[in-house]
């Protein structure tokens, strides 16, 4: 049975640090905070051009608490580096899974090479909630390489899902085909390349939180009403199903989890479970406990 759509809406044009000119599909008017658990945020930057530069854009030393940072690389290259000891430069297909949990402070940039040389970029990145009894574990950190993605082919193999987290049942060949992230909750992230004329029927979850965001190009939903480019389509938890075909060359990502039914009390870069939580996550960031930067 069809997972119905719940609501269809236009992502909001926004920037972040120097560097990332975004589209935000959640949270907004279309899809509040917590209403796609355990996703709590989608930003979609570029595709931006960018002049070659000595400078490299981005966002400033800034910190996170009690969820994740997902970072799906499109096209361009970022550099990262976070106060608990790691960093990684990502490029095309490359992701990057921050558990930030009991805090870090981080710098999220333009990488040099793609500085120097200018180019497009184009990156989506998600927050992800983590449950309240993994708010306060040690960070975390996944460099996931486009080599470790699994691309299953679908339709006539030009079309293809890369499995990202969690897991795709290629209902052609009766089997499910598992992505490389590791989870703390059930959660699928697929990115999805549909030529037009293409379709793709998905298996998911029932009650499962469920959305489809399209970068690029224009998806007919569930037979129905159609997906363009910088849209999202939130579903209702109940059903199992998502039929996408393709009416343009499209890129879409699709997101399913199971909801974290706890209360959600959210400021700035952090997101705990009440408020008070929160005045003592900005104490901490404040008095130098969720680390600093060494001077790069
Ligand atoms: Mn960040």
């Amino acid at each position: 049975m069809y997972k119905s759509i719940a609501v269809i809406a236009k992502a909001s044009p926004a920037q972040v640090g120097d560097g990332f000119f975004i589209r935000r599909a959640m949270p907004g008017g279309g899809v509040g905070l917590g209403e796609l658990s355990p996703f709590l945020v989608l930003d979609h930057a570029g595709p931006t051009s960018f002049a070659p530069s000595n400078q490299p854009k981005g966002v400033d030393e800034h910190p996170h608490r009690g969820f994740e940072t997902v970072t799906i690389v499109y096209q361009g290259e970022l550099e990262h580096r976070d106060s608990a000891g790691n960093s990684g430069r990502i490029g095309p297909g490359d992701v990057q899974w921050m558990t930030a949990a009991s805090g870090l402070v981080h710098e999220e940039k333009h990488s040099k090479a793609f500085t120097q040389q200018g180019g497009t970029l184009e990156i989506i990145q998600l927050w992800v909630n983590l449950p309240a009894t993994h708010k306060m574990i040690a960070p975390r950190y996944q460099e996931i390489l486009a080599s470790d993605i699994p691309a299953v082919p679908i339709g006539s193999g030009h079309s293809y899902v890369r499995v990202i987290a969690g897991e795709f049942q290629v209902s052609e060949r009766s089997r499910t085909e598992k992505g490389p992230a590791s989870t703390f909750t059930p959660l699928d992230v697929l990115d999805v390349r549909l030529l037009a004329g293409e379709s793709l029927n998905l298996t998911l979850r029932d009650g499962d939180n469920t959305a489809v965001y399209a970068l690029k190009g224009k998806v007919r939903v569930n037979d129905s009403d159609t997906v363009s480019e910088a849209e999202i389509a939130r579903f209702d938890q109940a059903g199992d199903a998502v039929r996408l075909e393709a009416l343009e060359d499209s890129t879409v990502l699709v997101l399913s989890g199971t909801p974290i039914n706890e209360p959600i009390a959210s400021y700035g870069p952090f997101v705990m479970n009440t408020s008070e939580e929160i005045r003592q996550a900005i104490q901490d960031y404040h008095t130098g406990k969720m680390g600093v930067l060494e001077a790069g």
